[in-house]
């Protein structure tokens, strides 16, 4: 077994097509229409909120005589009313991994605007247990003793499974290797380390932010989302310019005044 620490990698995000993105401009008769946003995702949802009043310049629409001049008003202004469906179309990709079971059944709760693929145990051997332990555990010499002695007899076990139905003998049917894998993970902890990946769209991300790095949320998934927290904050720092962060128990919660749009 091997102490673990929760990571995040942010893989991939969603990007604009210029040429398909001018040909309709071009055809709404907006030719010129251009964005200072720093990153594809704040310029497309800026692009999709301006579509919605054709708020490109002023005149385009009669009605609309004055147009928010840069990205960062007309986002904020998008924040502010709560007209959170724009911030839907730009989605960003993560990989949680080190991440217990016990996290990414927390995190498949959140159903909108997600994707997940989950490391599956059915397939993946557990032979080396990693283990992330709550604060409560790690201050608690006792108790962290009984964590270590439970991971390694629980390891121990696998081990024995493996052994007692050959699974490493020349030739074992691949079918027959799932199968007794899905079984031997039936005896692994719900702490067991393990990966998933994990897409959401920046609507959906604003929401599990604020949820999970709520106080009250699980130790490990406010640490996960913490991190996502500080990594958006930092890349899109107009979709997520809004919030304040308030250490709690040395993990950062996220607050806005505009919350769940
Ligand atoms: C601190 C904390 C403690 C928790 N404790 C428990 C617990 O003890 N037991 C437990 O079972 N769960 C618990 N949960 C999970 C919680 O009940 C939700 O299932 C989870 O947070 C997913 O959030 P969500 O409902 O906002 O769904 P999401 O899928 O994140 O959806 C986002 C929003 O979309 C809307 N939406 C989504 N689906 C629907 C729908 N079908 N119909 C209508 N509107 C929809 C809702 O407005 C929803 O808030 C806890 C969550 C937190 C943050």
């Amino acid at each position: 077994m091997h102490d673990v620490e929760p990571k995040v990698f942010l893989i991939g995000e969603t990007k604009l097509l210029p040429e398909g993105l001018n040909a309709y401009l071009e055809h709404v008769g907006a030719p010129d229409w251009s964005t200072d946003a720093n990153t594809d995702s704040e310029a497309l949802s800026e692009f999709m909120g301006r579509l919605c009043y054709r708020s490109f310049e002023p005149g385009l629409n009669p009605n609309v005589t004055r147009v928010r001049p840069d990205n960062k008003s007309h986002l904020q202004n998008i924040i502010r009313t709560g007209h959170g469906s724009v911030l839907e179309h730009s989605v960003l990709n993560f990989v949680f991994s080190d991440v217990s079971r016990v996290f990414t059944h927390e995190l498949v709760r959140h159903r909108a605007g997600t994707a997940v693929s989950q490391e599956s145990l059915r397939f993946v051997r557990l032979d080396d247990l990693g283990m992330w332990a709550p604060t409560s555990v790690k201050e608690d010499d006792e108790m962290m003793e009984v964590f270590v002695k439970t991971f390694s007899q629980l390891e121990e076990l696998q081990r024995l499974m493996a052994e007692h139905y050959e699974l490493d003998e020349e030739g074992k049917a691949f079918s027959k290797k799932k199968e007794i894998t899905s079984a031997m993970r039936r005896i692994a902890p719900i702490g067991v380390a393990t990966s998933v990946g994990w897409s959401a769209n920046v609507r959906t991300l604003r929401h599990v932010i604020e949820a999970r790095t709520e106080p009250s949320a699980e130790e490990e998934i406010r640490l996960v989302f913490g991190k996502v927290g500080e990594i958006l904050m930092e890349k899109y720092q107009v979709l997520f310019g809004d919030y304040e962060v308030e250490m709690v128990n040395g993990l950062p919660w996220f607050k806005s005044e505009f919350e769940k749009i």
